[in-house]
């Protein structure tokens, strides 16, 4: 036995506070989809963001990107992409075959343009996109070439400017595919002056003074670029989402039922649209989410205490430091430390100290996964072993000096750092079969036994197409999300749905909306 009295109370506490248990998940997405209803019939959301405090009405943002790509597509497209720790600048290739070619540029985003003025934030956008042009000098990226290899420049030919498309993945009130208005700021972002602005604008605004020959054509969200990219690899797709910095997700809705569109437009084109449906902020009411002091307390701390409650329990940006809040609880507890013999280090101590890669780290450690994979005829690693090797995790990653971490601190890391994770993924299924109910692919499960007979796409493979950090590289992440997925519509859907990487999604998902743009325009 490695643990004694206290620290198994200790452990079977944590495990009661993070579990979530069959029922819970199956309120928690009956709440999602009537959430999901009142945004598609009103505005309120948007309207409580500009000009009231916290509020707990829901999204669910039209984006006025009419249906999804076969494959068949091509031109060349620049993107930006702002929304999470990188920002990218790419040119992307459709070759017309469900296959593109990539360049990309990464470009960090300091905490002063995060929280400075948000002009700022833009013009370093707009240099970040004249370096990328200027670093790159073959052919294809002459404005002239580009602009004149597709229909957009037959209505543009006295305006030599390279068509772009911004993925900007925050809450933006969509009012056309090249405009929209900044709700709120989300993930550690809170520049100055820029909620309630239309961003195209901001950024075409920066390209203009600096005389940067582009022109912003497309707004998209990440989610979004996660769908569009999907559908153009896999033939098919009916959502994208992402479990990365944030989460989030985009799915294809009718237009009818996008009742909050009223007599405009949009509403009598018809067809389907994609919804945005910004579920990171889900449930902010948090009537539904079993929160713990250690949610709480990392919701308090954050920059936007009370919203994106969903997300704050499921994304990168969150759960290492839910993992340290109750690591430090652990140190500190009364009257006799749990962990690490009651000391800590600088590192624990910081807020956002302990990166969710950490996380990852310690599960493929004990999963025997990534870098602690077994060479093919190696013998079994025993558990002494990995917790070993946890150990030596710890020590290296969060600055701890060996003697004050045993091998049961090892395991009681370990445990927590399952439970966090195991929870975020049983969400995170809540809202992919929130969208799979919604759309009439599923029905919900906990009446036992049901025929699949009358359900959209019966029969069919359902394609989700997924992005991020968490869902690419945490152990297990899909497995459990797919588990609690089975359990929620039940394993005949399940077995149907195709959940793969959109690689590259907010890159080859702009350069698709572009093309949109310019078949619309
Ligand atoms: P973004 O969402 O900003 O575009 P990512 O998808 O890379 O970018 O997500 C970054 C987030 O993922 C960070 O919050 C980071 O803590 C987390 N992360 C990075 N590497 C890993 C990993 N190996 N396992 C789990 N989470 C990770």
């Amino acid at each position: 036995a490695l643990h004694g009295g206290a620290t198994d109370d200790i452990l079977k506490s944590l495990h009661k506070q993070f579990t979530i248990d069959d029922q819970t998940l199956f309120k928690i997405t009956t709440t999602f989809l009537s959430e999901i209803s009142d945004g598609l019939s009103s505005y309120g959301r948007a309207m409580a963001m500009m000009h009231v405090s916290p509020t707990f009405l829901s999204y669910a943002i039209p984006t006025f990107v009419k249906g999804v790509p076969d494959g068949s597509e091509t031109g060349t497209f620049l993107a930006l992409d702002l929304g999470g720790t990188n920002l990218r600048v790419c040119e992307v290739t459709l070759q017309g075959d469900q296959t593109f070619s990539l360049r990309q540029q990464k470009y960090k985003v300091s905490e002063a343009l995060k929280t400075g003025e948000v002009t700022t934030l833009f013009d370093y956008l707009a240099d970040s996109v004249d370096a990328f042009l200027t670093e790159s000098s073959t052919p294809s990226k002459e404005p002239s070439s580009l602009i004149g290899s597709d229909p957009y420049a037959a209505s543009n030919q006295d305006t030599p400017y390279l068509p772009l498309a911004l993925t900007f993945s925050f809450p933006v009130e969509q009012s056309a595919l090249d405009s929209g208005v900044l709700l709120t700021w989300t993930k550690g972002f809170s520049a100055k002056n820029a909620v309630g602005k239309d961003v195209v604008k901001l950024l075409q605004d920066a390209f203009d003074r600096k005389h940067i020959h582009v022109k912003c054509v497309a707004l998209v969200n990440d989610t979004v670029g996660a769908l569009l990219s999907r559908a153009y690899t896999s033939g098919g797709c009916i959502l994208g989402a992402i479990f990365g910095t944030g989460t989030n997700g985009a799915y294809v809705e009718e237009v009818s039922k996008i009742t909050k569109l009223g007599n405009s437009a949009a509403a009598a084109a018809g067809g389907d649209m994609i919804v945005n449906t910004e579920w990171g902020a889900f449930n902010n009411s948090r009537s539904a989410l079993p929160t713990t002091p250690y949610d709480n307390k990392v919701d308090r701390e954050s920059i936007n205490p009370r919203f994106q409650a969903f997300e704050k329990f499921i994304s990168g940006m969150y759960l290492g430091e839910i993992a340290r809040n109750v690591i430090l609880s652990m140190i500190d507890a009364a009257p006799k430390p749990i962990l690490f013999g009651g000391r800590s280090s600088d590192q624990l101590n910081k807020q956002w100290g302990l990166d969710t890669a950490l996380l990852s780290e310690i599960e493929e450690a004990w999963e025997g996964l990534g870098r602690f994979s077994l060479s093919p005829g190696s013998v079994e690693v025993t558990e002494l072993e990995k917790l070993r090797r946890i150990q030596g995790v710890l020590v290296k990653r969060l600055e701890l000096s060996p003697p004050d971490i045993s091998l049961a601190d090892a395991d009681i890391v370990r445990q927590a750092c399952t439970l966090i994770a195991s929870r975020a993924a049983r969400l995170s299924a809540t809202a992919v079969a929130a969208i799979l109910v919604h759309t009439g692919r599923a029905r919900l499960w906990d009446q036992g036994e049901q025929s699949s007979a009358g359900l959209k796409d019966e029969g069919k493979r359902i394609g989700v197409g997924v992005d991020g950090s968490l869902v690419e590289f945490y152990p297990n992440f899909q497995t459990k999300l797919r588990a609690s997925l089975r359990m929620l519509v039940g394993p005949e859907v399940e077995s149907r749905v195709d959940i793969g990487m959109a690689k590259d999604g907010s890159g080859v998902g702009a350069a698709l909306c572009a093309l949109v743009a310019q078949r619309q325009s």
